[in-house]
């Protein structure tokens, strides 16, 4: 049994004062002070963890008024805040032991639109990519890239000034901000635009925070505007955190304090809102892939692709594009990177054209693709091939594995990871190659692993080198290594950080400012923010205080997992792997990743924010009394017996008088999760939730009892198989409204769907395909076998859409193939949801045994319900390992594309049909076998039929999920964010769903009944 884990760094008395007075005051925001909501923002995307007093979300700009209003009464001096937006940082910009300001919740509107002029009016917390589909219509978008482009909010780009692919034509998020709102430590509002100095000298009169910022930058401008022409390199990505070079322009005598801002990581205000000028989107956009024999000859070439007029030129190296093969991306790009014969592939620069007149764009791609094959024919410059992509979504598509390259070198396996602390340095582009070089000699000196890639046409170089954060020794290496790319950096004219902003990294500031400028930029945060308040120690600290710089020697994550033993670390590497890139926060509703995350917009109900609590939990536990042997055993799975219930039940008398265990809050979160597989394939590192979810719940059940209804679904496929043999008499007493309502009651279940009738057995009564028997099958010959089709049942359509079963059977014959149904035996994941470990790891033996010993036959097997087939592949070989043997079970579609099917298919006349069929896939299925979509498609083509595929994220049901009556109010706002739009677009009759539950929610939802693909397939052979 787990022990209590009662550890939750209690929150500081002064901060408890000061959220209490919040909440009495007209504040409209949220505030979270739980030890789980603390820890889901404890963390960023950088090495460091720094565990934060409390979450503030406020709702609106009043609400900073408020909250920064309340912080000046003198009990509440010493709080501290840090604005937060995605938490994407690398650099633990966000991360503080004070307050975190969470902008991204609520703060997320977009406000006006002026197409005439040119811009758009946003609350900061929009994300990127979600204010870009909004402007699409209107031909505009807003052009500073960055790879977190779907979860980095706009708050964020502006106060790191990001800036990615493109910005040799679109520049840096600065240079696209026309006004922000902002709200000072003193509740002053700012509101930044193009001021003449008369005006500013006029603010600069006033008491308030805002005058002596005016007077400040006025002084700093008049005696320092040499000093700062001198200082700033002349390059595209300039020195951020206090933009002085371009706050003040000479040639219109106008101040522009929105240009101190950006850059500025949270140190002086709180941004609330920004207007933002507007770029039109080109019309015609391509890319040349060019392929070269090494990175160095990439980086090389990269001035010439530049002469050629490209509008950028982005470059990988062949350890990130080996770790893309491996990753789900690689499907969506395999076709437009092929690999060159006889050649060996070894660097890539993809080379961007965009242009609003398709001659200059043909002239372009013209001249530089007769270049490159004089380079081939020569031999020179190390190019061995190019791809030219012209269409839209393919040139999309490779900026989307572009934009996973991070993320995904954090997939590399073993203990040492890829860490993000000297990655984005930015040189002069013409000494890029050299740079490299040496740093990659540097690196090569500690014998560091690492993957490459950046804007070349910048001269921004990313790289992560591998170092094992669990040992001690290597923090003093990463030190050692920081401090000599400073070094080498400076040495090149380039910048430590050319892309991703500061944070810990702040100590580096005097060397590159210089200390008379240094000491300007303390005067301003003097001005802005007197008590250092605001994310102290980032940046600089105001000037005659003697707070200290933040250091990259501050604590960091590693410190707290290697209390986790090593073999425990192994065991849940699911978990202990998220490196917090944050693609898990992905905003797009179309998208499957994280259903939990998107409806509560609460990052413990995200992959990292699940994984965070349970690297907490495995910490806590290893810190209680038990040796790594007990404790390993005890993370075994459960086998609870009598002797334990009488305990359990005491401690569950406790949990409901509200006594606090850790293990409670992550249970909270894991409550949340669907199960839906999205994060176990779409997370570049590979968080599977759902399988240390199970575990967790295990354990958690070791402890605590059980509800009933886990009981009620996870042994479904053992009452089930009996209840449908009686249709109607379980339909009569179901289909009573008081029968629902006492389920709801009792066992805590809403909307149990009626069973089928008549039952399978009774429609194919008298059927060959009921005819199962093992003897008969073994005895027959091998061409007789290539005649036969398994169909292996699942406890959804055998039992509750019996039909659909059926059709398959006719489908099968149709093709002139002999269908036999097998006999049913329960999946198990039901059980391995609910955390039923023991028992489903005893359902998949079962089971594997029972496929197994028809796997010898050579016949096909093929099951119709995509989420428990995908069970036999994934589940079970993690619970069984070698036991599981080597059947296998194919989804409808995976079959029907077989050589045999073809042939028949072949021979058949079919219906025509002219109208396209639209398909909406089960999540699980298109995350865990991305290339499902496009199977069907052709199977649908083979069968002269189009299916179009619609672009859904989760449908909200999941199993049982949707039907447990906690979850009901939350499975029908996920199924709004998607399914509900995307159905009422389009003709329900031409719509068809893979997945049971989706099929089932639609039904429960929009009272529609969604055909399976096959019904539409067997309509056509009719
Ligand atoms: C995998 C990966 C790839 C990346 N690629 C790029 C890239 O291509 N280009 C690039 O520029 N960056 C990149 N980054 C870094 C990061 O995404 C950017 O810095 C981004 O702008 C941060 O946005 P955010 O909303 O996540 O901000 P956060 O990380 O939450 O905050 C960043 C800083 O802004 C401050 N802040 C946030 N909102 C406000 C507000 N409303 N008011 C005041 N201060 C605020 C915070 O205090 C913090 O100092 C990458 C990061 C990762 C993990
Ligand atoms: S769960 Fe995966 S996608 Fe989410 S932050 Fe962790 S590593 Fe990134
Ligand atoms: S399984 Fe689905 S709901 Fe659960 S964490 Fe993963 S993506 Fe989110």
């Amino acid at each position: 049994m787990i022990p209590e884990l009662s550890y939750q760094d209690a929150v500081k008395s002064e901060y408890l004062a000061f959220l209490s007075a919040l909440e009495k005051s007209e504040f409209s925001g949220d505030i979270e002070k739980s030890y789980a909501s603390r820890l889901a923002v404890a963390t960023d995307n950088s090495i460091y963890q720094l565990l934060p007093q409390a979450v503030i979300l406020p709702r609106k700009h009043q609400d900073l008024v408020i909250m920064t209003e309340l912080s000046l009464q003198t009990e509440f001096k010493t709080i501290t805040f840090s604005p937060r937006g995605g938490g994407t940082g690398t650099n633990g910009q966000s991360l503080t032991d004070g307050i975190i300001v969470d902008m991204s919740r609520h703060m997320n509107n977009i406000i006006d639109i002026n197409v005439e002029e040119g811009w758009v009016q946003v609350q900061t917390g929009v994300v990127k990519d979600q204010l870009n589909e909004f402007l699409k219509p209107y031909g505009f978008f807003f052009s500073p890239d960055l790879s977190t482009s779907n979860r980095a909010t706009i708050g964020g780009m502006i106060n790191t000034d990001a800036s990615g692919q493109g910005s040799l034509k679109y520049g840096k998020t600065s240079d696209h901000v026309l006004a922000v709102s902002a709200v000072l430590m003193d509740g002053t509002e700012l509101v930044t635009k193009n001021q003449s100095a008369e005006q500013v000298q006029e603010q600069a009169l006033s008491n308030n925070y805002l005058g002596k910022v005016c007077h400040q930058v006025i002084d700093t401008i008049a005696h320092k505007q040499q000093t700062i022409a001198d200082t700033f390199p002349p390059l595209n990505r300039f020195l951020t955190g206090y933009d002085l070079v371009h706050l003040y322009d000479k040639s219109t005598d106008e101040f522009d304090l929105g240009r101190i801002l950006c850059g500025s990581e949270g140190s002086l205000a709180f941004i609330t809102e920004a207007k933002l000028n507007l770029t039109p989107i080109p019309k015609y956009r391509c890319l040349v892939n060019v392929k070269y024999d090494s990175f160095d000859s990439a980086l090389r070439n990269a001035p010439f692709l530049i002469k050629a007029n490209a509008l950028s030129v982005e470059t990988v190296d062949s350890v990130v594009l080996n770790l893309a093969k491996q990753d789900i991306v690689w499907h969506s790009v395999k076709s437009l990177i092929t690999d060159i014969p006889n050649k060996d592939m070894q660097g890539i620069n993809f080379v961007e054209f965009a242009e609003d007149d398709g001659d200059i764009q043909q002239q372009k791609i013209d001249y530089l693709t007769a270049e490159l094959d004089r380079l081939m024919v020569t031999g020179e410059a190390g190019v061995i091939g190019y791809q030219v992509c012209d269409q839209l979504s393919d040139v999309l598509k490779i900026y989307g594995m572009r934009k996973k390259a991070v993320g995904l070198l954090g997939a590399t396996k073993g203990q040492a990871k890829p860490l993000a602390f000297a990655e984005d340095t930015a040189v002069p582009p013409e000494n890029l190659a050299d740079y490299i070089v040496e740093f990659r000699a540097l690196l090569d000196s500690y014998n560091l692993h690492y993957g490459m890639f950046g804007h070349v046409d910048a001269g921004v170089l990313h790289v992560r080198p591998a170092l094992d954060m669990l040992d001690p020794q290597q923090e003093v290496i990463l030190r050692e290594i920081s401090d000599k790319v400073v070094a080498l950096t400076a040495k090149y004219k380039g910048l430590m950080w050319g892309e991703h902003g500061r944070g810990f990294r702040s100590e580096y500031g005097p060397e590159f400012f210089g200390d008379e400028l240094f000491t300007e930029l303390r005067k301003i945060k003097a001005a802005f923010d007197p008590d250092n308040r605001l994310n102290p120690g980032k940046i600089c600290t105001p000037i005659n205080s003697d707070a200290k710089l933040v250091s990259v020697d501050a604590k960091k994550r590693g410190a707290f997992d290697r209390q986790i033993p090593v073999s425990i670390r192994e065991s849940f590497t699911q978990s202990i792997d998220c490196n917090g890139n944050g693609l898990c926060f992905n905003y797009d509703t179309k998208s499957p990743m994280c259903p939990s995350f998107k409806h509560t917009g609460d990052r413990r109900h995200s992959p990292k924010g699940r994984a965070g609590l349970m690297r907490e939990w495995l910490r806590q536990l290893s810190c209680h009394e038990m040796n790594e042997q007990e404790l390993g055993q005890q993370l075994t799975v459960q086998k609870n017996g009598v002797a334990t219930f009488t305990t359990r039940l005491k401690n569950s008398w406790n949990k409901a008088r509200g006594r606090y265990d850790f293990s409670h809050e992550v249970m909270e979160a894991m409550q949340g999760c669907l199960a839906c597989k999205a994060c176990t394939v779409q997370c570049p590192v590979k968080v599977d939730v759902p399988e240390f979810r199970s575990r967790f719940i295990d354990q958690y059940h070791s402890r605590y009892m059980r509800p009933i209804k886990d009981f009620a679904v996870g042994y479904s496929e053992s009452y089930t198989p009996m209840m449908a043999k009686v249709p109607n008499f379980f339909n009569f007493w179901l289909g009573q409204d008081w029968v629902q309502s006492a389920a709801k009651h009792t066992i805590g279940m809403v909307d149990i769907p009626l069973l089928s009738t008549p039952t399978l057995s009774e429609s194919l009564r008298g059927h060959y395909a009921q005819s199962f028997d093992l003897a008969f099958l073994q005895r027959l010959s091998a061409e007789d076998k290539a005649q036969h089709v398994l169909i292996v049942q699942d406890p959804f359509t055998s039992f509750y859409e019996a039909e659909l079963v059926e059709s398959l059977v006719n489908l099968v014959e149709k093709l002139g193939l002999k269908p036999v149904i097998l006999p049913f035996k329960p999946n198990g994941k039901p059980q391995h949801v609910k955390g039923f470990l023991a028992k489903f790891a005893k359902t998949a033996q079962t089971a594997a045994d029972f496929l197994n010993s028809l796997h010898a036959l050579g016949i096909p097997m093929v099951g119709v319900e995509p989420a428990l087939v995908l069970c036999y592949r994934d589940e079970y070989k993690q619970a069984l390992a070698d036991k599981r043997g080597d059947f296998s079970v194919q989804l409808i579609q995976e079959w029907l594309l077989n050589d045999k099917v073809q042939a028949n298919l072949n021979e058949l006349v079919k219906r025509d049909e002219n109208q396209p069929y639209y398909l909406f896939a089960h999540c699980t299925e298109k995350t865990n076998k991305p290339t499902a979509e496009q199977e069907w498609q052709r199977v649908f083509n083979g069968f002269g039929l189009a299916l179009e595929t619609v672009a859904t994220g989760c449908c909200g049901m999941a199993g049982s999920y949707g039907h447990d009556a906690k979850n009901v109010a939350a499975s029908k706002s996920i199924y709004s964010q998607s399914w509900k739009h995307a159905l009422a677009q389009r003709d329900p009759s031409r719509c068809l769903a893979t997945g049971y539950s989706c099929r089932s929610q639609v039904k429960r939802i929009d009272e529609v009944r969604l055909s399976h693909p096959i019904k539409a397939l067997l309509g056509v052979l009719s």
